[in-house]
């Protein structure tokens, strides 16, 4: 299992091609979508036991995450400011349409690798990186950017390559 940061975003720009490649056979293997969920599932569930998110928090520092109204609300209260206080100080419009995204690289509540409002945080943070949902085969060009941040995702998707495909570059 590759854990050192730096190895996985090298790696990911060698292994660009492969990895379009396999989302491409992917896309036309003839599995259940379910079955398909069930061992990304079971993946992420055996890797992410074995990386602690504490010691990383490489998405916290490379993601400008976006942020919906309900999150906005939600950290402002936390942090006793007013909403429009909070945008003005924080965010900057983009992603998605009507969406904020943090202004800062790394994400400014990020102290010593722990959010310092974690209770408040945004739902994409709750959810991320998105393995334990289902649906994988149709959310692959996102899998791909994030194996190059993630190293939950990154091993994920070389092991199921190694599953599916017969390409383990573990050895
Ligand atoms: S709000 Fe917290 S969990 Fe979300 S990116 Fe910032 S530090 Fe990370
Ligand atoms: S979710 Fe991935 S990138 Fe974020 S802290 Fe955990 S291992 Fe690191």
């Amino acid at each position: 299992m590759e854990t050192d940061i730096s190895r996985i975003k090298r790696l990911s720009e060698k292994k660009e091609d492969e990895n379009w490649g396999f989302r491409a056979f992917l896309k036309g293997f003839d599995m259940p979508l379910k079955k398909m969920d069930r061992i990304v599932h079971r993946l992420y569930k055996q890797i992410s036991s074995q990386i602690d998110c504490t010691k990383c928090a490489n998405c916290c520092r490379e993601i400008q995450i976006g942020l919906y109204k309900e999150d906005i609300k939600k950290l402002s209260k936390g942090i006793e400011i007013s909403a429009e206080q909070f945008r003005k100080r924080y965010l900057a419009k983009g992603g998605e349409a009507g969406e904020f995204i943090f202004k800062e690289k790394p994400c400014p509540f990020l102290n010593n690798n722990l959010c310092s409002h974690y209770n408040y945080r945004p739902k994409v943070c709750r959810s991320y990186p998105h393995l334990h949902k289902n649906d994988f085969v149709f959310r692959l060009i996102g899998v791909i950017q994030n194996s190059s941040v993630c190293p939950i995702v990154f091993n994920v998707y070389e092991h199921l390559k190694a599953e599916l495909w017969n390409v383990n570059d573990f050895d």
